[in-house]
């Protein structure tokens, strides 16, 4: 098999990531490269297992996102939808993440399994906490069968395009990728992407340059008029709906974003072709920073405690 190359591709989370700690960014795209092999270094096998671990918030995202998939993926090959057999097979399956990851059984396939920081660092949590962990999953899996903007999705399973493809493309100097929750003809010759979010916390701002992103892959890739693309979030553990504009004006927006952001990647590696870095390059944040309380590269910084 060919060798993996590590290349420079932008994407939101990745622009995320920089913009926190660059530590935590060169552990993630750099410090972590080739661990998934039984013979990498071992601090590149410890970082990719760090980089793998999740937290309960994350992974009911995850859990409910996959539940949304595949229930979508099922109406738009002419499948029937089951309710009460999907949320017992996904509370069951996330159940099983939770006793893997308790005992360390994920670790034997950690690209494939699913582990919790809670547990790599011995966290202390109640058992109460992940059971009301698997309540809200359930909660938001029915949410979504009840949610208008699935229900409709569920009459017109013909206009379903995409469902968590994973893309690639060019914009500008960047290679960049993008994954969409959904994208749906909308029977006149535009698009609707359709973004799911589980959290909390959601900012609109952040949640507005990302579907911007969604525009370009719609309007360059797809060639759908940018006036003929919308967008919206759906945020399934409060039941709200916010429509996004992706005109001209946000999908320009976006490439720009995208092009300061790859320039400022760029600007730290050592070889821009051959995308090498210097670890020193990429320095930690301070000691005492809040960061690094809930990361997962802690161990690696000496800043467990
Ligand atoms: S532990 Fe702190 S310094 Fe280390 S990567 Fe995480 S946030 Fe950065």
């Amino acid at each position: 098999m060919a060798e993996l190359k590590n290349e420079l591709v932008w994407s939101h989370s990745r622009a995320r990531t920089f913009s926190g700690c660059l530590r935590a960014y060169w552990y993630t795209y750099y410090g972590s490269w080739g661990g998934w092999s039984s013979d990498a270094p071992a601090a590149y096998r410890a970082a990719y297992v760090q980089k793998k671990l999740t937290t309960r918030a994350m992974w009911t995202g995850t859990v409910v996102h996959g539940a949304a998939e595949s229930a979508i993926r099922r109406l738009a090959s002419g499948g029937t939808l089951d309710l009460e057999g999907g949320v017992r097979g996904t509370v069951q399956r996330a159940r099983e993440d939770i006793e893997g990851s308790q005992t360390g059984a994920w670790l034997q396939r950690p690209a494939k399994r699913t582990g919790f920081r809670e547990h790599y660092y011995g966290e202390t949590v109640e058992p109460a906490a992940w059971d009301a962990a698997l309540a809200e999953i359930e909660r938001q899996v029915r949410g979504l069968h009840e949610n208008k903007v699935f229900r409709r999705i569920a009459q017109v399973p013909e206009r379903v395009m995409e469902v968590e493809e994973l893309r690639r493309f060019r914009v500008g100097s960047a290679e960049v990728y993008a994954s969409l929750d959904v994208l749906m003809a909308d029977g006149a010759g535009g698009v609707v992407i359709i973004d799911w979010k589980t959290g909390e916390a959601h900012s609109d701002e952040v949640i507005a340059a990302q579907l911007g992103v969604y525009g370009i892959y719609a309007a360059q890739e797809l060639g759908i008029p940018t006036d003929r693309v919308k967008a919206m979030h759906v945020n399934l553990r409060h039941g709200t709906l916010t429509l996004h504009p992706v005109g001209p004006a946000e999908i320009e927006a976006a490439r720009e974003e995208i092009e300061t952001s790859v320039a400022s990647m760029r600007a730290l590696l050592t070889d821009v072709a051959g995308n090498t870095t210097d670890q020193t390059d990429y320095p930690m944040v301070a000691e005492g920073n809040a960061r690094c309380r809930y990361c997962s590269f802690r161990r690696g910084c000496a800043r467990e405690n």
